[in-house]
Parts: structure tokens; C-alpha cells; sequence
């Protein structure tokens, strides 16, 4: 069987094949980014196939609970509650909540899950995208704070009129684990989920960079098409933070959709960063804090997470330089046509 690549944050078009001559895979979009789910046992294609509906069926669950875009989701409708009701959501939000809130604190509120408002207004996606003036930054930054959150069991209440909460940073890769789990569970051994660059790679027997299964490319972030480098990995999660996702340019500057809490623009100083750690959720969630904590605070941040490793890729004069916590180091082959 051929190796599996996986390109991160590009995509690649895979063709359904036989069970004799490579992977089964379906691509669809959902979560606003792209899913591609490729699985690699050696059963039958209607087998397989049946497996990669139930993921998607899984991660449309996950959308429809979690989705700030969707006003009836229920983190759509806490958000709309905002400043008036308090709401019941369900056991599964409550904790993916409490896991994101965690996160909150143990990096001083570099992972803040209320930016939302702030979102709103840089809303990079926009047609015309314009960098707004400080006044209203000021002032949104006011209304982001997830420590005024109100989480009593299953009862969450946004206490001001105006807080979102947003679960851009962290829902991807809690999805690919769920979807993981559903694979698991329909005896699926060997498989890649990938979410809008937050993948899953499901190995059994295999464990992150002590195991070479699957090559990941990684999209080089200035040259669309090419690859920065490729590294090899077994189970667990993988996720890339970059600025080249989404953002505009201004006057010369990139604008991008991973705010700085502390400032309420976008953080500065990082291009991207690679996450490799046992779930997608931890990696989805560090590669956001990495990028938002920056270079040196990132990289001691991230070298104390146990069993997860990373690097940062950052501008160095007009080539881009990459610091990689101590158990990268070896292990991503730069492509030299690039940069
Ligand atoms: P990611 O691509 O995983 O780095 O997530 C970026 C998304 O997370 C953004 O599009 C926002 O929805 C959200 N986000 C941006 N900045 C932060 C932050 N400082 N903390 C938590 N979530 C953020
Ligand atoms: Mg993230």
C-alpha cells in the first residue's frame, strides 16, 4: 500500500480506488473549511465508505452544536442570550467549554474563546476588509474576557450584551477526535481525518513523531501550491495556525484572523505553527496559543506540554526561519526548491 501524504491546509484530489490499490476518501466542506477523510484498512469500498459517512455525519453534529455562525446552534444561541439569558447546553458543550476555559488559564488569556466580538469586526473574510479604527477595537476588547463567563454545570450565561463566544481555535480539532472515535468504534484501524488542516491521523499501533506512517507536507505559507517541508507521524493529532489562511493586506500589512486578546489585533511575529500532540483538540488549541504567545514565549510554552511537539515558522529577512521544539529537531525535511 502507498504511504499516505497529507498536505495541510491545501488540497490534494484523492480518487476513490479499489481495496487493493490505495485508500478510500471523500471530500466535502463543512465547519466552514473543507473535510477530507481517507481510510486505509483493507476492507471493501462500500465498508469504508459507509465509515467516512458516519464521520461526516459526526462532524455535522459537532457543527450544529458548536457553530458561532449558526444562530441555532447552541453556542449560536448562548451568543444571541448574551447580557439577558442564561441557557442549558449540553454535557458534551459544557466540557469542550471547560476544556477551552483551561486553556485560558494556563496561557494567562493568550486562548480566549469570547473573541468574538473582535472577530466580528476585523471580519478579514469580508469583500471589502478595511483595518478598523482603534476607538472600536478599544471598545470590543472591552466585551472579550472568557474569566466572566458563567459555566454552572451545564448553565452558561455571556454576562454582557454583545460577548460571542467563538470556538474557531479549538472545535476543528475536538471534531477530528470525535471522528476518530466513530472510526474506532466501526473497527477502522488506519485512517486520516483532516479538517481544514486540524488532522487526525488514526494508526492504531502508532504514536505521533515516534512513528513514521503518514507524511505530512506542509503548505509552504508564502508560495500557494508548494510545500514549506514534509515530516512523518503516526497516531494522534495535527494542526497548523498560519496568517496566510485568512487575512487581507493594508497598506503593505497582513491582517489575519488570529487575534492578539491582550491588544485586539492580530498577533504578531509568527507566520505559522505545526502542532503535533496526542488529540486534535490539543493540537488545534496550541497551535492558536503557540502562534498568539509568539517565538520565545510559544516555544518554552509549548517545550512543557507533555508529549507534544511543534515548530514555529517566522520571517528572518526576506526567507522564513523555523525554531522546532527539541524532539522536532530531525524530523522535517525542508523542501529546497523554496525558501
Ligand atoms: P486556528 O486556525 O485554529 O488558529 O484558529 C483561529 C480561529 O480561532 C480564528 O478564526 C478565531 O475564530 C479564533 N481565535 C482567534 N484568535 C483567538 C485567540 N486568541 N484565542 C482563541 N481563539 C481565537
Ligand atoms: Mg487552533
Amino acid at each position: 500500500m502507498r504511504t499516505p501524504i497529507v498536505v495541510l491546509l491545501a488540497l490534494l484530489s484523492f480518487s476513490s480506488c479499489s481495496r487493493h490499490d490505495g485508500p478510500v476518501t471523500r471530500q466535502g466542506t463543512v465547519m466552514d473549511t473543507y473535510l477530507s477523510v481517507s481510510v486505509y484498512d483493507d476492507i471493501t469500498e462500500p465498508a469504508a465508505a459507509a465509515a467516512i459517512d458516519s464521520v461526516f455525519t459526526e462532524i455535522g453534529r459537532i457543527d450544529a452544536m458548536a457553530s458561532d455562525y449558526n444562530d441555532q446552534s447552541e453556542v449560536g444561541r448562548a451568543n444571541l442570550a448574551a447580557g439577558r439569558d442564561s441557557m442549558k447546553v449540553s454535557a458534551e458543550l459544557a466540557d469542550l467549554l471547560r476544556r477551552a476555559i483551561a486553556y485560558g488559564d494556563s496561557t494567562h488569556g493568550a486562548f480566549d474563546i469570547t473573541v468574538g466580538p473582535l472577530e466580528q469586526l476585523w471580519n478579514v473574510l469580508s469583500p471589502s476588509p478595511r483595518v478598523p479604527p482603534r476607538d472600536s477595537v478599544d471598545l470590543l476588547r472591552k466585551l472579550v474576557g472568557y474569566r466572566s463567563l458563567s459555566l454552572l454545570g451545564n448553565t452558561l450565561f455571556l454576562p454582557r450584551a454583545g460577548m460571542r463566544i467563538d470556538l474557531g481555535a479549538i472545535g476543528k480539532g475536538y471534531a477530528v477526535d470525535r471522528a476518530a472515535a466513530v472510526l474506532t468504534r466501526l473497527g477502522i484501524r488506519k485512517a486520516i481525518v483532516d479538517l481544514g488542516g486540524n488532522l487526525y491521523v488514526r494508526w492504531e499501533g502508532t504514536k505521533g513523531l515516534d512513528s513514521a506512517v503518514a507524511t505530512i507536507a506542509v503548505r509552504h505559507p508564502r508560495s500557494s501550491g508548494s510545500y514549506l517541508g514534509t515530516f512523518a507521524c503516526g497516531e494522534g493529532g495535527v494542526s497548523t495556525s498560519g496568517d496566510y489562511e485568512r487575512y487581507f493586506m493594508a497598506g503593505g500589512v497582513r491582517y489575519h484572523h488570529i487575534l492578539d486578546p491582550s491588544t485586539g489585533y492580530p498577533a504578531r511575529g509568527v507566520v505559522s505553527t505545526t502542532i503535533v500532540a496526542p488529540t486534535g483538540e490539543m493540537a488545534d488549541a496550541l497551535s492558536t496559543i503557540v502562534f498568539v504567545m509568539g517565538r520565545a514565549r510559544g516555544l518554552d510554552f509549548l517545550t512543557k506540554v507533555p508529549n507534544t511537539e511543534g515548530f514555529i515558522v517566522y520571517e528572518s529577512g526576506d526567507s522564513l526561519a523555523i525554531d522546532f521544539t527539541p524532539g522536532f529537531r530531525g524530523k522535517f525535511s525542508r523542501e529546497r526548491a523554496h525558501d
